[in-house]
Protein backbone atom coordinates (compact mmCIF):
# COMPACT_ATOMS: atom_id res chain seq x y z
CA UNK A 1 0.00 0.00 0.00
CA UNK A 2 1.71 3.25 -1.12
CA UNK A 3 1.07 6.44 0.85
CA UNK A 4 1.90 10.16 1.15
CA UNK A 5 5.67 9.87 2.55
CA UNK A 6 8.87 8.22 0.53
CA UNK A 7 11.97 6.62 2.98
CA UNK A 8 14.63 9.30 3.04
CA UNK A 9 17.82 7.65 1.55
CA UNK A 10 19.34 7.84 4.99
CA UNK A 11 18.45 8.90 8.32
CA UNK A 12 15.36 8.28 10.40
CA UNK A 13 11.65 8.69 9.10
CA UNK A 14 11.26 12.58 8.85
CA UNK A 15 9.53 13.87 12.04
CA UNK A 16 6.59 15.00 10.31
CA UNK A 17 6.13 11.45 9.05
CA UNK A 18 6.12 10.13 12.72
CA UNK A 19 4.24 12.71 14.00
CA UNK A 20 1.59 11.41 11.56
CA UNK A 21 1.76 7.52 11.94
CA UNK A 22 2.17 7.80 15.66
CA UNK A 23 -1.46 9.80 15.70
CA UNK A 24 -3.22 6.80 13.38
CA UNK A 25 -1.02 4.76 15.63
CA UNK A 26 -2.97 6.28 18.56
CA UNK A 27 -6.17 6.19 17.16
CA UNK A 28 -5.72 2.55 15.74
CA UNK A 29 -5.03 1.36 20.08
CA UNK A 30 -7.68 3.02 21.23
CA UNK A 31 -9.91 1.02 18.65
CA UNK A 32 -8.25 -1.81 19.78
CA UNK A 33 -9.17 -1.52 23.56
CA UNK A 34 -12.35 0.20 22.27
CA UNK A 35 -13.44 -3.16 20.37
CA UNK A 36 -11.75 -5.64 21.95
CA UNK A 37 -14.95 -8.01 22.42
CA UNK A 38 -15.23 -7.90 18.41
CA UNK A 39 -12.13 -10.40 18.84
CA UNK A 40 -11.86 -14.40 19.63
CA UNK A 41 -9.72 -14.47 22.42
CA UNK A 42 -7.93 -17.48 21.01
CA UNK A 43 -6.89 -16.82 18.14
CA UNK A 44 -8.06 -18.95 15.51
CA UNK A 45 -4.82 -19.41 13.35
CA UNK A 46 -3.95 -22.71 13.22
CA UNK A 47 0.11 -23.33 12.98
CA UNK A 48 2.22 -22.32 10.43
CA UNK A 49 -0.42 -19.90 8.75
CA UNK A 50 1.23 -16.45 10.00
CA UNK A 51 4.34 -17.73 8.28
CA UNK A 52 2.87 -18.58 5.12
CA UNK A 53 1.26 -15.12 4.99
CA UNK A 54 4.93 -13.78 4.68
CA UNK A 55 7.76 -13.30 2.62
CA UNK A 56 10.56 -15.56 2.94
CA UNK A 57 13.04 -12.50 2.65
CA UNK A 58 13.28 -9.48 4.37
CA UNK A 59 12.49 -6.78 1.65
CA UNK A 60 15.15 -5.13 -0.51
CA UNK A 61 13.50 -1.58 -0.81
CA UNK A 62 11.72 0.65 1.56
CA UNK A 63 7.93 0.51 1.94
CA UNK A 64 5.80 2.78 3.21
CA UNK A 65 4.86 2.47 6.72
CA UNK A 66 1.53 2.03 6.02
CA UNK A 67 2.08 -1.20 4.88
CA UNK A 68 3.19 -2.59 7.88
CA UNK A 69 -0.12 -0.80 9.29
CA UNK A 70 -2.33 -2.59 7.43
CA UNK A 71 -0.63 -5.49 8.51
CA UNK A 72 -1.48 -5.01 11.94
CA UNK A 73 -5.34 -5.97 11.20
CA UNK A 74 -4.51 -8.62 8.59
CA UNK A 75 -2.18 -10.27 10.40
CA UNK A 76 -1.33 -9.26 13.59
CA UNK A 77 -4.88 -8.73 15.56
CA UNK A 78 -5.96 -12.25 13.85
CA UNK A 79 -2.91 -13.94 14.99
CA UNK A 80 -3.17 -12.80 18.16
CA UNK A 81 -4.08 -14.40 21.19
CA UNK A 82 -6.21 -11.51 23.31
CA UNK A 83 -4.56 -11.14 26.68
CA UNK A 84 -6.04 -7.95 27.07
CA UNK A 85 -9.96 -9.29 26.36
CA UNK A 86 -11.97 -9.00 29.49
CA UNK A 87 -12.91 -13.14 28.82
CA UNK A 88 -9.16 -13.99 29.10
CA UNK A 89 -9.05 -16.05 32.32
CA UNK A 90 -6.42 -18.72 31.35
CA UNK A 91 -3.11 -18.93 33.31
CA UNK A 92 -3.04 -15.66 35.05
CA UNK A 93 -5.15 -13.21 33.44
CA UNK A 94 -2.93 -9.82 32.70
CA UNK A 95 -3.54 -6.21 31.39
CA UNK A 96 -1.85 -3.93 29.12
CA UNK A 97 -3.59 -1.08 31.01
CA UNK A 98 -3.67 2.15 28.98
CA UNK A 99 -1.35 4.34 30.89
CA UNK A 100 1.04 1.60 31.27
CA UNK A 101 0.52 1.27 27.46
CA UNK A 102 1.39 4.99 26.89
CA UNK A 103 4.58 5.30 29.35
CA UNK A 104 5.78 2.07 26.78
CA UNK A 105 5.35 4.71 24.17
CA UNK A 106 8.02 6.78 25.87
CA UNK A 107 10.07 3.74 27.12
CA UNK A 108 10.91 3.60 23.24
CA UNK A 109 11.25 7.05 22.44
CA UNK A 110 13.64 7.91 25.53
CA UNK A 111 15.84 4.19 24.57
CA UNK A 112 17.02 4.41 27.45
CA UNK A 113 19.69 2.07 28.29
CA UNK A 114 20.46 1.95 32.09
CA UNK A 115 23.18 -0.16 33.08
CA UNK A 116 24.64 3.03 34.94
CA UNK A 117 23.32 5.53 36.45
CA UNK A 118 25.14 8.00 34.34
CA UNK A 119 23.89 6.39 31.09
CA UNK A 120 19.97 6.71 32.57
CA UNK A 121 19.82 8.98 35.68
CA UNK A 122 16.22 8.89 35.57
CA UNK A 123 15.89 4.93 34.55
CA UNK A 124 18.13 4.05 37.61
CA UNK A 125 16.11 6.93 40.00
CA UNK A 126 12.75 6.04 38.87
CA UNK A 127 12.89 2.45 39.35
CA UNK A 128 14.49 3.09 43.17
CA UNK A 129 11.18 5.13 43.94
CA UNK A 130 9.03 3.06 42.49
CA UNK A 131 10.06 -0.15 43.75
CA UNK A 132 10.02 1.80 47.42
CA UNK A 133 6.52 2.90 46.72
CA UNK A 134 5.67 -0.75 45.71
CA UNK A 135 7.45 -2.15 48.97
CA UNK A 136 5.40 0.54 50.92
CA UNK A 137 2.02 -0.51 49.68
CA UNK A 138 3.08 -4.15 49.88
CA UNK A 139 4.04 -3.76 53.45
CA UNK A 140 7.52 -4.72 53.13
CA UNK A 141 10.23 -4.06 55.07
CA UNK A 142 12.18 -0.92 54.98
CA UNK A 143 15.61 -1.99 54.62
CA UNK A 144 13.98 -4.31 51.51
CA UNK A 145 15.53 -3.21 48.08
CA UNK A 146 14.04 -4.12 44.73
CA UNK A 147 15.28 -4.46 41.50
CA UNK A 148 13.10 -4.71 37.97
CA UNK A 149 13.82 -7.86 35.81
CA UNK A 150 12.11 -9.44 32.56
CA UNK A 151 10.25 -12.05 34.27
CA UNK A 152 10.12 -14.02 37.77
CA UNK A 153 12.09 -16.88 36.38
CA UNK A 154 15.29 -14.41 35.78
CA UNK A 155 13.83 -13.35 39.38
CA UNK A 156 14.38 -16.32 41.02
CA UNK A 157 17.07 -17.37 38.92
CA UNK A 158 19.15 -14.30 40.89
CA UNK A 159 17.78 -14.76 44.34
CA UNK A 160 19.24 -18.41 44.00
CA UNK A 161 22.21 -17.45 42.61
CA UNK A 162 22.26 -15.27 45.85
CA UNK A 163 21.75 -18.50 47.93
CA UNK A 164 24.29 -20.16 46.25
CA UNK A 165 26.62 -17.32 46.73
CA UNK A 166 26.33 -18.19 50.54
CA UNK A 167 26.27 -20.99 50.81
CA UNK A 168 29.48 -21.34 48.91
CA UNK A 169 31.38 -18.39 49.04
CA UNK A 170 34.09 -18.77 46.44
CA UNK A 171 31.60 -19.95 43.93
CA UNK A 172 31.97 -16.83 41.69
CA UNK A 173 35.84 -17.68 41.32
CA UNK A 174 36.00 -21.61 41.50
CA UNK A 175 32.63 -22.94 40.17
CA UNK A 176 30.87 -25.71 41.53
CA UNK A 177 32.24 -28.50 39.08
CA UNK A 178 35.28 -31.18 39.85
CA UNK A 179 35.49 -30.14 43.54
CA UNK A 180 34.93 -32.06 46.20
CA UNK A 181 31.70 -30.22 47.68
CA UNK A 182 28.51 -31.21 48.99
CA UNK A 183 25.42 -32.09 47.23
CA UNK A 184 23.64 -28.69 46.84
CA UNK A 185 19.86 -28.65 48.18
CA UNK A 186 16.87 -26.72 47.15
CA UNK A 187 13.25 -27.02 48.85
CA UNK A 188 10.15 -26.47 47.24
CA UNK A 189 6.60 -27.85 47.10
CA UNK A 190 5.44 -30.11 44.63
CA UNK A 191 3.52 -26.87 43.72
CA UNK A 192 6.21 -24.58 43.02
CA UNK A 193 6.69 -23.32 39.10
CA UNK A 194 8.78 -25.03 37.02
CA UNK A 195 10.87 -21.55 37.05
CA UNK A 196 12.76 -22.84 40.50
CA UNK A 197 13.64 -26.07 38.31
CA UNK A 198 15.12 -24.03 35.50
CA UNK A 199 17.05 -21.77 37.91
CA UNK A 200 18.51 -24.69 39.62
CA UNK A 201 19.81 -26.21 36.20
CA UNK A 202 21.13 -22.78 35.05
CA UNK A 203 23.18 -22.70 37.82
CA UNK A 204 25.32 -25.58 37.43
CA UNK A 205 23.55 -27.30 41.04
CA UNK A 206 21.74 -29.97 38.84
CA UNK A 207 18.39 -30.56 38.49
CA UNK A 208 18.15 -33.41 40.98
CA UNK A 209 19.40 -30.92 44.03
CA UNK A 210 15.89 -29.89 43.63
CA UNK A 211 13.75 -31.30 46.23
CA UNK A 212 9.94 -30.80 45.66
CA UNK A 213 8.20 -31.29 49.15
CA UNK A 214 4.95 -33.10 49.45
CA UNK A 215 1.42 -30.66 49.85
CA UNK A 216 -1.62 -31.02 52.29
CA UNK A 217 -5.30 -31.56 51.20
CA UNK A 218 -5.24 -27.56 50.45
CA UNK A 219 -1.91 -27.65 48.32
CA UNK A 220 0.54 -26.19 51.02
CA UNK A 221 3.42 -27.11 51.66
CA UNK A 222 3.79 -30.07 54.37
CA UNK A 223 6.38 -27.68 56.48
CA UNK A 224 7.32 -31.24 58.80
CA UNK A 225 7.68 -32.82 55.69
CA UNK A 226 10.51 -30.07 54.40
CA UNK A 227 11.92 -29.93 58.46
CA UNK A 228 12.21 -33.94 57.81
CA UNK A 229 13.74 -33.84 54.30
CA UNK A 230 16.16 -31.39 55.79
CA UNK A 231 17.35 -33.40 58.66
CA UNK A 232 17.64 -36.21 56.30
CA UNK A 233 19.95 -34.50 53.53
CA UNK A 234 22.25 -33.19 56.23
CA UNK A 235 22.37 -36.54 57.79
CA UNK A 236 23.52 -37.70 54.51
CA UNK A 237 26.43 -35.17 54.25
CA UNK A 238 24.69 -32.65 51.84
CA UNK A 239 24.50 -28.97 51.81
CA UNK A 240 20.66 -27.54 52.61
CA UNK A 241 20.91 -24.11 50.86
CA UNK A 242 17.38 -22.51 50.22
CA UNK A 243 13.57 -22.81 50.31
CA UNK A 244 11.56 -21.66 48.09
CA UNK A 245 7.71 -20.73 49.68
CA UNK A 246 5.06 -20.18 46.98
CA UNK A 247 2.06 -17.31 47.82
CA UNK A 248 0.15 -17.98 45.20
CA UNK A 249 1.14 -21.40 43.52
CA UNK A 250 0.52 -21.29 39.61
CA UNK A 251 -2.37 -24.30 39.52
CA UNK A 252 -4.48 -23.53 42.42
CA UNK A 253 -2.46 -20.12 44.17
CA UNK A 254 -2.65 -22.27 47.22
CA UNK A 255 -0.44 -20.23 49.79
CA UNK A 256 2.56 -22.02 51.86
CA UNK A 257 2.91 -21.47 55.48
CA UNK A 258 6.05 -18.47 55.21
CA UNK A 259 6.18 -18.59 58.81
CA UNK A 260 6.95 -21.79 59.40
CA UNK A 261 9.15 -22.30 56.76
CA UNK A 262 10.98 -18.96 57.80
CA UNK A 263 11.46 -21.07 61.06
CA UNK A 264 13.00 -23.53 59.66
CA UNK A 265 15.61 -21.48 57.42
CA UNK A 266 16.37 -19.35 60.31
CA UNK A 267 17.42 -23.04 62.13
CA UNK A 268 18.88 -24.30 59.45
CA UNK A 269 21.09 -21.42 57.61
CA UNK A 270 19.13 -21.99 54.64
CA UNK A 271 18.23 -18.76 51.96
CA UNK A 272 14.22 -18.06 52.07
CA UNK A 273 12.81 -16.76 48.63
CA UNK A 274 9.31 -16.64 48.61
CA UNK A 275 7.49 -16.78 44.64
CA UNK A 276 4.56 -14.20 45.10
CA UNK A 277 4.78 -13.51 41.42
CA UNK A 278 1.33 -13.46 40.81
CA UNK A 279 -0.87 -13.04 44.60
CA UNK A 280 1.80 -10.90 45.53
CA UNK A 281 0.43 -7.12 44.87
CA UNK A 282 -2.64 -8.43 47.15
CA UNK A 283 -0.74 -7.51 50.14
CA UNK A 284 -1.44 -4.11 49.45
CA UNK A 285 -5.05 -4.88 50.59
CA UNK A 286 -5.90 -4.98 54.37
CA UNK A 287 -7.93 -7.82 54.41
CA UNK A 288 -5.21 -9.83 53.21
CA UNK A 289 -2.93 -8.58 55.95
CA UNK A 290 -2.94 -12.46 56.61
CA UNK A 291 -1.05 -13.63 53.65
CA UNK A 292 2.19 -11.17 54.48
CA UNK A 293 3.14 -13.63 57.54
CA UNK A 294 6.82 -14.03 57.22
CA UNK A 295 7.44 -11.77 54.46
CA UNK A 296 9.65 -10.07 56.58
CA UNK A 297 11.66 -12.89 57.49
CA UNK A 298 12.38 -13.42 53.56
CA UNK A 299 15.83 -13.08 51.98
CA UNK A 300 13.96 -12.14 48.74
CA UNK A 301 10.60 -12.16 47.33
CA UNK A 302 9.15 -11.91 43.84
CA UNK A 303 6.43 -10.20 42.82
CA UNK A 304 5.45 -9.45 38.87
CA UNK A 305 3.17 -5.85 38.41
CA UNK A 306 2.78 -7.77 34.96
CA UNK A 307 0.54 -10.09 35.99
CA UNK A 308 -1.87 -8.68 38.77
CA UNK A 309 -0.94 -5.46 38.54
CA UNK A 310 -2.33 -3.91 35.56
CA UNK A 311 1.62 -3.27 33.90
CA UNK A 312 1.84 -4.78 30.59
CA UNK A 313 4.75 -7.18 29.99
CA UNK A 314 7.29 -7.64 30.83
CA UNK A 315 8.39 -6.53 34.60
CA UNK A 316 9.20 -8.55 37.44
CA UNK A 317 10.25 -7.15 40.96
CA UNK A 318 13.19 -9.11 43.02
CA UNK A 319 12.66 -7.57 46.38
CA UNK A 320 15.42 -8.57 48.80
CA UNK A 321 17.04 -7.66 52.03
CA UNK A 322 20.74 -9.07 50.52
CA UNK A 323 21.06 -6.91 47.84
CA UNK A 324 25.06 -6.57 48.91
CA UNK A 325 25.24 -10.56 48.02
CA UNK A 326 23.63 -10.12 44.60
CA UNK A 327 26.18 -7.50 43.86
CA UNK A 328 28.59 -9.72 45.36
CA UNK A 329 27.43 -12.99 42.69
CA UNK A 330 27.62 -10.10 39.62
CA UNK A 331 29.10 -7.14 40.28
CA UNK A 332 32.21 -6.65 37.65
CA UNK A 333 33.38 -3.32 36.24
CA UNK A 334 35.73 -3.76 33.02
CA UNK A 335 37.79 -0.76 32.30
CA UNK A 336 35.34 0.60 29.75
CA UNK A 337 32.58 0.84 32.45
CA UNK A 338 34.06 2.37 35.10
CA UNK A 339 33.07 5.97 36.07
CA UNK A 340 33.90 8.87 38.64
CA UNK A 341 30.64 8.08 40.59
CA UNK A 342 30.61 4.96 40.98
CA UNK A 343 30.83 5.02 44.43
CA UNK A 344 27.96 7.73 45.32
CA UNK A 345 25.55 6.20 42.95
CA UNK A 346 23.70 2.75 42.36
CA UNK A 347 24.48 1.21 38.77
CA UNK A 348 22.43 -1.02 38.03
CA UNK A 349 24.48 -3.21 35.82
CA UNK A 350 25.33 -4.58 39.46
CA UNK A 351 22.48 -5.84 40.38
CA UNK A 352 22.11 -9.05 37.80
CA UNK A 353 23.26 -10.75 34.74
CA UNK A 354 22.38 -8.47 32.04
CA UNK A 355 24.63 -5.18 31.56
CA UNK A 356 21.84 -2.72 29.56
CA UNK A 357 18.07 -2.78 30.77
CA UNK A 358 15.48 -0.69 29.61
CA UNK A 359 12.94 1.96 31.10
CA UNK A 360 10.63 -0.60 32.46
CA UNK A 361 9.72 1.51 35.91
CA UNK A 362 7.43 4.02 33.48
CA UNK A 363 4.59 1.84 32.95
CA UNK A 364 4.93 0.93 36.61
CA UNK A 365 5.05 4.73 37.96
CA UNK A 366 1.93 5.45 35.33
CA UNK A 367 0.21 2.62 36.85
CA UNK A 368 0.45 4.00 40.29
CA UNK A 369 -0.40 7.24 40.07
CA UNK A 370 -3.28 7.00 37.28
CA UNK A 371 -5.24 4.47 39.48
CA UNK A 372 -3.66 5.66 42.99
CA UNK A 373 -3.11 2.78 45.57
CA UNK A 374 -6.87 3.12 46.54
CA UNK A 375 -8.03 2.25 42.78
CA UNK A 376 -5.70 -0.70 42.74
CA UNK A 377 -7.08 -2.17 46.17
CA UNK A 378 -10.50 -1.34 44.51
CA UNK A 379 -9.59 -3.34 40.93
CA UNK A 380 -8.37 -6.13 43.27
CA UNK A 381 -11.08 -6.47 45.79
CA UNK A 382 -13.64 -6.85 42.53
CA UNK A 383 -11.63 -9.47 41.29
CA UNK A 384 -11.31 -11.44 44.41
CA UNK A 385 -14.94 -10.78 44.20
CA UNK A 386 -15.69 -11.93 40.93
CA UNK A 387 -13.79 -15.01 41.31
CA UNK A 388 -15.78 -15.97 44.32
CA UNK A 389 -18.87 -15.18 42.66
CA UNK A 390 -17.90 -17.74 40.33
CA UNK A 391 -16.89 -20.17 43.19
CA UNK A 392 -20.38 -20.16 44.54
CA UNK A 393 -22.08 -20.96 41.12
CA UNK A 394 -19.81 -24.06 41.06
CA UNK A 395 -20.48 -24.81 44.67
CA UNK A 396 -24.08 -24.80 44.21
CA UNK A 397 -24.36 -27.00 40.83
CA UNK A 398 -23.90 -30.25 41.70
CA UNK A 399 -23.09 -31.57 38.33
CA UNK A 400 -20.13 -29.04 39.10
CA UNK A 401 -17.35 -29.46 41.60
CA UNK A 402 -14.74 -27.25 42.90
CA UNK A 403 -11.04 -28.87 43.90
CA UNK A 404 -9.30 -26.08 45.62
CA UNK A 405 -9.95 -23.18 48.01
CA UNK A 406 -10.22 -19.65 46.49
CA UNK A 407 -7.54 -17.46 48.28
CA UNK A 408 -7.27 -15.32 45.37
CA UNK A 409 -9.02 -14.61 42.23
CA UNK A 410 -8.98 -18.18 40.49
CA UNK A 411 -10.89 -21.02 40.55
CA UNK A 412 -10.34 -24.44 40.21
CA UNK A 413 -13.26 -26.87 39.40
CA UNK A 414 -14.11 -29.39 37.03
CA UNK A 415 -17.57 -30.83 35.97
CA UNK A 416 -18.42 -34.03 38.01
CA UNK A 417 -21.63 -35.17 36.68
CA UNK A 418 -24.30 -36.67 39.34
CA UNK A 419 -25.00 -39.65 37.50
CA UNK A 420 -21.36 -39.96 35.95
CA UNK A 421 -20.18 -43.99 35.76
CA UNK A 422 -16.93 -44.03 34.44
CA UNK A 423 -13.53 -44.17 34.97
CA UNK A 424 -11.30 -41.13 36.01
CA UNK A 425 -9.75 -40.65 32.82
CA UNK A 426 -13.50 -40.73 31.38
CA UNK A 427 -14.18 -37.60 33.67
CA UNK A 428 -10.32 -36.12 32.44
CA UNK A 429 -12.01 -36.22 28.61
CA UNK A 430 -14.88 -34.98 29.43
CA UNK A 431 -13.63 -32.01 30.99
CA UNK A 432 -11.02 -31.49 28.11
CA UNK A 433 -13.63 -31.52 25.59
CA UNK A 434 -15.65 -29.18 27.38
CA UNK A 435 -12.57 -26.69 28.20
CA UNK A 436 -12.01 -27.01 24.19
CA UNK A 437 -15.86 -26.47 22.73
CA UNK A 438 -15.92 -23.16 25.23
CA UNK A 439 -12.42 -21.82 24.26
CA UNK A 440 -13.75 -22.42 20.33
CA UNK A 441 -16.31 -20.05 21.45
CA UNK A 442 -13.86 -17.21 21.05
CA UNK A 443 -15.76 -15.35 23.58
CA UNK A 444 -13.53 -16.89 26.67
CA UNK A 445 -10.35 -18.67 26.77
CA UNK A 446 -9.69 -20.77 30.44
CA UNK A 447 -6.68 -23.11 30.47
CA UNK A 448 -6.33 -26.62 32.81
CA UNK A 449 -4.14 -28.43 35.25
CA UNK A 450 -4.23 -31.52 37.05
CA UNK A 451 -4.57 -31.53 40.71
CA UNK A 452 -4.53 -34.60 42.73
CA UNK A 453 -4.29 -36.60 39.45
CA UNK A 454 -6.91 -34.92 37.88
CA UNK A 455 -7.43 -32.61 35.16
CA UNK A 456 -9.08 -29.44 36.36
CA UNK A 457 -10.63 -25.85 34.19
CA UNK A 458 -9.19 -22.96 36.14
CA UNK A 459 -10.74 -19.38 35.72
CA UNK A 460 -8.52 -16.77 36.58
CA UNK A 461 -9.38 -13.30 36.70
CA UNK A 462 -7.07 -10.52 36.77
CA UNK A 463 -7.72 -8.29 33.31
CA UNK A 464 -8.85 -4.76 34.71
CA UNK A 465 -11.88 -4.66 32.14
CA UNK A 466 -13.53 -7.66 33.42
CA UNK A 467 -16.77 -7.26 34.56
CA UNK A 468 -19.83 -9.79 36.34
CA UNK A 469 -21.23 -9.90 32.47
CA UNK A 470 -17.86 -11.92 31.20
CA UNK A 471 -17.88 -14.41 34.43
CA UNK A 472 -21.31 -14.96 34.07
CA UNK A 473 -20.96 -15.54 29.83
CA UNK A 474 -17.66 -18.39 31.06
CA UNK A 475 -20.56 -20.09 33.41
CA UNK A 476 -23.25 -20.00 30.44
CA UNK A 477 -20.85 -21.31 28.36
CA UNK A 478 -19.35 -24.16 30.58
CA UNK A 479 -22.34 -25.10 31.54
CA UNK A 480 -23.84 -25.48 27.60
CA UNK A 481 -20.68 -27.51 27.01
CA UNK A 482 -21.11 -29.44 30.00
CA UNK A 483 -24.72 -30.60 28.78
CA UNK A 484 -23.38 -31.08 24.94
CA UNK A 485 -20.62 -33.37 25.94
CA UNK A 486 -21.67 -35.36 28.86
N1 LIG B 1 6.00 -18.07 39.69
C1 LIG B 1 4.69 -18.31 39.61
C2 LIG B 1 3.91 -18.61 40.86
C3 LIG B 1 4.06 -18.26 38.37
O1 LIG B 1 2.75 -18.54 38.28
C4 LIG B 1 4.81 -17.96 37.22
C5 LIG B 1 4.16 -17.89 35.90
O2 LIG B 1 2.97 -17.98 35.75
C6 LIG B 1 6.17 -17.72 37.37
C7 LIG B 1 6.74 -17.79 38.61
C8 LIG B 1 7.02 -17.39 36.17
O3 LIG B 1 6.67 -16.15 35.70
P1 LIG B 1 7.43 -15.43 34.50
O4 LIG B 1 6.65 -15.75 33.26
O5 LIG B 1 7.40 -13.99 34.83
O6 LIG B 1 8.82 -15.98 34.45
Amino acid sequence: MADEWSTPPLGDMPVAEFRAHAHTLADWAAGYFDQIETHAVLSKVTPGDIRAALPSQAPELPEPFANLLADLDRLVIPGATHWNHPGFFAYFAITGSAPAVLMDLVSSTLNQQAMLWRTSPVATELEEVTLRWLAQLMHLPSDIEGVIYDTASISTLHALAAAREVAVPDVRTLGLAGRNLPQLRIYCSEHAHSSVDKAVIALGMGHHSLRRIPADTHFSMRTDLLAAAVAQDRAAGHLPVAVVASVGTTSSTSVDDVSAVADICERERMWLHVDAAYAGVMAMVPEFEWMRAGFDRADSLVVNPHKWLFVPFDLSVLFTRRMDVIRQAFSLTPEYLKTSEANTVKNLMDTGIQLGRRFRSLKLWAVLRYFGAEGIRDRLREHVRLAQLFASWVDTDPDWERVAPVPFSVVCFRLHPRDHQGSDADLDALNQRVLEAVNRSGDVFLSHTALDGHIVLRLAVGNIRTEERHIRRAWDLLTEAGQAQA
